[in-house]
């Protein structure tokens, strides 16, 4: 599985039309590719809680493995390696 880092290489769901997910609308999108996990869990709060699409995206990116960065879902990386592990996030 290789790393997947930027919103280019984003799941096809992103690009419905008829739905405006939080994270297309920021000014930069390496936000949410963010250096710290406190600031990758204050991104995933404040974007995707209340993202129509947070489900979808979430399993999505439990799928692509530990080595998917960033937050994707309402998760960080760190979160995802606990959800797969068993763990609570
Ligand atoms: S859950 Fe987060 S990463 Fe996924 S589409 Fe919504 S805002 Fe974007």
């Amino acid at each position: 599985m290789s790393a997947i880092g930027t919103r280019s290489e984003a799941p096809d769901f992103l690009d419905d039309p008829d739905v405006r997910p939080a994270c297309k609308d920021v000014d930069d999108p390496e936000r949410f590719f963010p250096s710290s996990e406190a600031e990758a869990v204050s991104i995933a709060t404040v974007y995707c809680r209340p993202c129509p699409l947070r489900p979808g995206c979430r399993e999505w990116a439990l799928r692509q493995g530990d080595y998917l960065w960033g937050v994707w879902g309402g998760t960080t990386q760190a979160e995802r390696k606990r959800l797969r592990r068993g763990g609570v996030p």
